[in-house]
């Protein structure tokens, strides 16, 4: 990456120094309470008139604490909005054939709508492959192939879960975004590209940028949108940023905790008091975007599950 620094006008200098201006924060955790709401009562709904429970089965491979704490989050949210939770834990040293066995059978069961693996697995097995074994009408986590290429193509399939939440904020925080410069720092098959695809079905004008951009600053500095996802903390500085701009924070660093000794701290990509002072509105880490991430999950398995059994889907939580 080229480094350069987009300069202040005078005003935005004056903005910084008299810390005038001050960004609307998003409070990604009551958003997503929300759309975990939403799904509820889908899922009353569902059971109530078609006798159906959505379902969602998570495999696990391996006792990786940080995948254990993520399962456990995804299984106590699965069973608060009423769904069926399906917990499926493999040794570390499960043979790929055993885990596409499990894989094939949840494939095949009717209760089971949502199927996601959680990553990362172990060096044996190759996550492309793990993915791509999962029924793509299962895939809640929109990391197939086959769902990337739908997203691509606009026709209807099961869209990753965190750009899909980034879009929610955003639709919510801005209604049309029609015409809105939209820039995506970070080009990844999990985030940047669908998040691009997403943006661009709005009819945002957008820039996906990465580690070869030259002078990043200054492309920052044109986004009306700006979402930044490349997992370097604080790199987003406040001359990066278009005054009133929407900034949406996807990154997470942990570090150790400054005042708390053996505690760590999340830290997003974006310098939050500094760049908050300049835009109009900015999602916090944590509680911005990390929220949205399994309430969209669960938003995808009603999805799929309405899919499945030939049902309208629910409004307001599929792209
Ligand atoms: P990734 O696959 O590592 O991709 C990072 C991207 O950042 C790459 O496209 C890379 O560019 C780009 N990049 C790296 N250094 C850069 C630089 N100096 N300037 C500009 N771009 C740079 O990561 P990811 O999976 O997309 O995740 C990104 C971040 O979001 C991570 O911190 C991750 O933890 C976080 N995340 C959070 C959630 C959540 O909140 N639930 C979900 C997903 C991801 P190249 O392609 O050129 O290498």
């Amino acid at each position: 990456m080229e480094t350069g620094t987009a300069s202040y006008t005078s005003d935005e200098d004056r903005l910084l120094r008299d810390d005038v201006m001050s960004a609307q924060i998003i409070d990604g955790k009551a958003f997503a309470a929300k759309v975990r709401g939403q799904v509820a009562e889908h899922v009353t709904a569902l059971k109530a008139d078609h006798g159906i429970t959505p379902g969602l089965a998570v495999v696990l491979v391996g006792e990786d604490p940080a995948s254990e704490v993520y399962v456990a989050a995804k299984h106590k949210q699965t069973v608060e909005v009423g769904m069926a939770s399906f917990e499926h834990k493999l040794p570390a040293d499960v043979s790929a054939a055993d885990l596409f066995a499990l894989i094939d059978q949840l494939n095949a069961d009717k209760n089971v709508h949502g199927i996601l693996c959680q990553f990362p697995v172990p060096d044996h097995l190759n996550e492309r492959a793990v993915v791509a074994r999962i029924d793509p009408a299962k895939d809640v986590d929109g990391l197939s192939v086959v769902n990337a290429g739908l997203l691509a193509s606009g026709e209807t399939g099961l869209v990753s879960c965190t750009p899909l939440g980034c879009l929610m904020l955003l639709r919510d925080q801005l209604g049309d975004m029609t015409g809105k410069e939209a820039v995506i720092i970070g080009r990844s098959n999990l985030f940047g590209k669908p998040m691009g695809q997403l943006l661009l079905q709005d009819n945002c004008t957008v820039t996906i940028a990465h580690s070869r951009t030259a002078d990043l600053p200054a492309v920052c500095k044109r986004a009306d949108i700006l979402v930044a996802a490349v997992g370097r903390a604080e790199m987003v500085k406040a001359d990066w940023v278009k005054p009133g701009a929407t900034i949406i924070d996807v990154g997470i660093t942990r570090i150790p905790h400054p005042d708390k000794p053996g505690k760590s701290k999340l830290l997003g990509d974006v310098d939050f008091a500094p760049c908050s002072k300049v835009a109009g509105t900015i999602t916090p880490v944590p509680g911005g975007v990390g929220p949205m991430t399994i309430a969209c999950l669960l938003a995808n398995t009603v999805t799929a599950c309405c899919r499945a059994n030939g049902l309208a889907e629910p409004e307001g939580l599929t792209a």
